[in-house]
């Protein structure tokens, strides 16, 4: 059996009156992600998880933010091609457990359909995807409500 574990770390700043998006999912908020794509900090940890499997660099060396093709760009596309490149032929993914450290607004309503839209990405069973989301009890830059901070694993295995 081969197997490879990954992570990934992302960090997003908010701001007003911004589209804030979610592991795929629009958020209703006030505030959003400021970002040259639309700002999925969960989607770009899972992505920087899933190279970092395979050692393959990560997404700002992907899709830099210099690059017009990624501005604004949907990042469920990213996930995508971050999973269709040449690298990942001959490989699944057995699960991935994301966390998302933000203070407001609750993502409880949210975390279902988050977890539906990425393994439906990632071509695995809901029950192979964690998304788990906590506060930080208003410490630090996520607390004062200035970003949010995501960590992702993912283990993949040879099929
Ligand atoms: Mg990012």
């Amino acid at each position: 059996m081969d197997f490879r574990i990954g992570q990934g770390y992302d960090v997003h700043a908010l701001a007003e009156g911004l589209p804030m998006w979610l592991g795929g999912v629009r958020i209703p908020s006030e505030t959003g992600f400021v970002a040259h794509s639309d700002g999925d900090v969960a989607l770009h940890a899972l992505c920087d998880a899933l190279l970092g499997a395979l050692a393959i660099g990560d997404i700002g060396h992907l899709f830099p933010d210099t690059d017009d093709r990624w501005k604004g760009v949907d990042s469920k596309e990213l996930l995508a091609a971050v999973l269709a490149r040449p690298e990942f032929e001959g490989w699944q993914v057995v699960n991935a457990d994301i966390t998302i450290a933000l203070q407001a607004p609750k993502l409880a309503p949210h975390i279902a359909e988050m977890r539906r839209t990425i393994a439906g990405i990632m071509g695995v069973g809901v029950d192979r995807v964690s998304v788990k989301a906590t506060t930080t009890e208003r410490l630090g830059f996520v607390g004062r409500k200035e970003g949010c901070e995501v960590w992702a694993i993912v283990l993949i295995e040879r099929k």
